[in-house]
């Protein structure tokens, strides 16, 4: 039975929604779900983690790819109509150097601590209710980092613990999508037939540095969809992992009294609201 998701694009259940980005051009591969949740009024921000500076075809291209690259999702950005906020500007803001402000494309460390501490502050400071973060099994090695940065930024941003990075903050939902790999089992297929599907279409275009390098984008996007045979020519499929997750960290944690620690931060009444709204198990 295939899950539509269509809770997912209302901006009752899902208002504020985080789209991590190791890549200029990653959005494309949740475009469509992107562009419904902004039509429905839901607000979509797209953190973008690196400039993609090792996106080039040739070396003549290699001095301004960053650039490019930017201005392209910059572009595409207004194209899905998300609000894009670039991980390396946001840092700068904040006081970091350079050099600690650099997520560099193709060497993204899960480790490092700028890299953790910056999102730990961003997932705080925008307050999301849902974040999607790409596929853990994917192939690109700078994804699966992102993905393992994000899942820890995210368990450490809502403890009462660094809290010179902001006041915690608890995300109720966390989806991976898909980039380069088929999901093994995603849990819901958004239909973007039509406009949203269009908007893909016309966002990718903005990418030219890339499309001149790689032809196979929305082919990519579309065959995965027809090959899951659930009746839609083009969907956004993500998977669920949040769950999975504190099943897991219940789990391997036993130690660690998070209600407790928690009190003193978010009201009981707070939490038990989240709780009925999320449905999530309640060992919180
Ligand atoms: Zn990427």
């Amino acid at each position: 039975m295939v899950n539509l998701g269509t809770e997912l694009t209302d901006p009752k259940y899902n208002p504020n929604i985080i789209i991590v980005l190791p890549h200029p051009d990653d959005e494309i591969f949740a475009g469509g779900y992107i562009y419904e949740c902004v039509q429905n009024d839901c607000n979509v921000y797209g953190l973008l983690m690196s400039r993609g500076t090792a996106g080039y075809g040739d070396l003549t291209q290699k001095e301004d790819i960053g650039k490019t690259r930017l201005k392209e999702i910059q572009d595409s950005q207004k194209v899905l109509g998300f609000e894009l906020i670039d991980f390396h500007k946001y840092l700068s803001d904040l006081g970091y150097t350079p050099e600690q402000a650099s997520v560099v494309d193709g060497k993204i460390d899960a480790d490092n601590e700028y890299l953790k501490f910056g999102l730990i502050r961003a997932i705080r400071d925008l307050g999301p209710s849902a974040l999607l973060i790409p596929y853990e099994h994917d192939t690109h090695k700078d994804h699966r980092n992102i993905y393992k940065a994000v899942i820890n930024a995210s368990f450490r941003g809502e403890r009462p613990s660094q809290l010179d990075f902001g006041k915690p903050h608890r995300v109720n939902r966390l989806f991976q999508y898909e980039i380069m790999n088929l999901m093994e089992d995603p849990t819901h297929l958004i239909d973007i037939t039509g406009e949203p599907w269009e908007k893909v279409k016309e966002a990718l275009k903005c990418h030219k540095s890339q499309i001149e390098r790689d032809l196979g984008y929305l082919v990519r996007i579309s065959w995965r969809t027809l090959l899951r045979g659930a009746g839609i020519s083009n969907a956004t499929e993500i998977n669920e992992v949040l769950n999975k997750l504190w099943k897991d960290q219940l789990e391997n944690s036993n130690k660690f009294d998070a209600d407790k620690a928690l009190q003193d931060y978010i009201p009981k009444a707070r939490r038990a609201e989240a709780l009925k709204a999320t449905g999530l198990p309640k060992f919180w």
